[in-house]
This record gives structure tokens, C-alpha cells and sequence, in this order.
């Protein structure tokens, strides 16, 4: 088995994050995708973050539609700090240690991949797919410098459809009574005008 791993805030989920994704899967011919919404995180702790379990039934209801795509609560329950390398830990535990597990990054976290906790042995025990996004620029031989050769072998590179959204700039739109059709599904958007979020 193969499987990718979509974390993020979700804050809310919009077709950015579907829509590359969904390019990854075919492209590594992953089995399955797992979203997984990250707890409160320490590092965004300044604004205003959605509860948990508002992003956990946005992300739910956006990724219902997609056979190959799951989502788990895991980081949610597990409370405090969200370390990706518990998650991969508890990843392994579930599905054992032949299934290959694949960690999809987006550009702007993989700049900061460096920082995180026990960064080198997490790029040593499983993969990472990076994926480009609009506006950011990444100097990959940074990072190859960085983690030496075994980011030649685990950090992977794909080129993803160029979807200039964030959640930020949605979070803005809700907040000014602007559209967001088209930036999120439409049970997304649904979910957000009635739970009254972000105004
Ligand atoms: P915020 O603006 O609140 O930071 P965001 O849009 O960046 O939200 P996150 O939940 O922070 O979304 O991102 C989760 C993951 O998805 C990250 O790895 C990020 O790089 C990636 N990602 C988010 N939006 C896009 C996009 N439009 N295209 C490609 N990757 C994206
Ligand atoms: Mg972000």
C-alpha cells in the first residue's frame, strides 16, 4: 500500500488543497489520500482559528465526493503539539510497516521543513512529496544540502495545477461579504454561511 497524507489547518479546506491532492494520487499512484486537520496550532495561535470541529467537518464534507480520499481525526484527538513524526509513528502502527506512507508538502512549508522536529530522521523514515504553489519560490538545493542525500531518495518533487487560493484570502472574503464560489466546494460554502463562520 501507498498513501499520502494531506495535513493541514483547513481553515477552511478549499480546491487548492482537493485539486493537488487529487494530482498526486495519480501522479505516485497512491492507493488512498488521508486528510488530516491539524490540532490548534501552536504556531498560528495568534489568530482567530476555526474550532476543531468545524475544520474537521468542512474537510469531511469536501472530500466525501472522491472515493480515494479519507479523513482522520487523529492529530485533533491526540491534542497538544501536532508532530508530524508522532502522526507518521501512529501511521505506521495502524497499517503496519510494509505500507509506504507519503507526505504530501506544500512549497511554503517545505522551506520551513528544516525546523521542524526531529526533521532529519522524519526524511529518513518515510517520504515527502513537495508540491509547488503560486508565489512561492523554493531553493531546492537548499534543502538537498540540507538533508544530504537521502533528500534525492525521499523528498519528491511534482509539479501541481496553479490555484492562486489560500484560506486566508477566503477567510477575508467571508468576512467582507464577497463570493467564495469556485474557491471551495459548494458544501463548503454552504457549511461556512451556515455555521456563520469567519464573519
Ligand atoms: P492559511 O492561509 O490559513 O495558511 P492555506 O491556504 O495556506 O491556509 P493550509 O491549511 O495552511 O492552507 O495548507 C495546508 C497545505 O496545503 C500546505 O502544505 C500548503 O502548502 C498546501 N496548500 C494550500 N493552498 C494551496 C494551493 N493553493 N496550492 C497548492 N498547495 C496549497
Ligand atoms: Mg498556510
Amino acid at each position: 500500500m501507498k498513501i499520502g497524507i494531506m495535513g493541514g489547518t483547513f481553515d477552511p479546506i478549499h480546491l487548492g488543497h482537493l485539486a493537488t491532492a487529487e494530482a498526486v494520487r495519480e501522479s505516485f499512484s497512491l492507493d488512498e489520500i488521508i486528510f488530516i486537520p491539524a490540532a490548534r496550532p501552536p504556531h498560528k495561535r495568534g489568530r482567530n482559528v476555526a474550532d476543531e470541529f468545524s475544520r474537521l467537518t468542512m474537510t469531511t464534507l469536501a472530500t466525501q465526493s472522491n472515493e480515494f480520499f479519507k479523513v482522520s481525526d487523529m492529530e485533533m484527538k491526540r491534542k497538544g503539539l501536532s508532530y508530524t513524526l508522532d502522526t507518521m509513528n501512529e501511521l505506521h502502527e495502524i497499517f503496519g510497516q510494509s505500507t509506504e506512507i507519503f507526505f504530501i508538502i506544500g512549497a511554503d512549508s517545505l522551506v520551513d521543513l528544516q525546523k521542524w522536529h526531529a526533521a532529519r530522521e522524519l526524511v529518513d523514515k518515510c517520504h515527502f512529496i513537495a508540491t509547488t504553489r503560486p508565489g512561492i519560490d523554493v531553493d531546492f538545493s537548499a534543502v538537498e544540502n540540507f538533508f544530504g542525500n537521502v533528500a534525492r531518495k525521499h523528498i519528491h518533487r511534482i509539479t501541481t495545477p496553479a490555484l492562486e487560493i489560500s484560506s486566508t484570502d477566503i477567510r477575508e472574503k467571508v468576512r467582507l461579504g464577497r463570493s467564495i464560489k469556485y474557491l471551495v466546494p459548494e458544501v463548503v460554502e454552504a457549511y461556512i454561511s451556515k455555521a456563520g463562520l469567519y464573519r
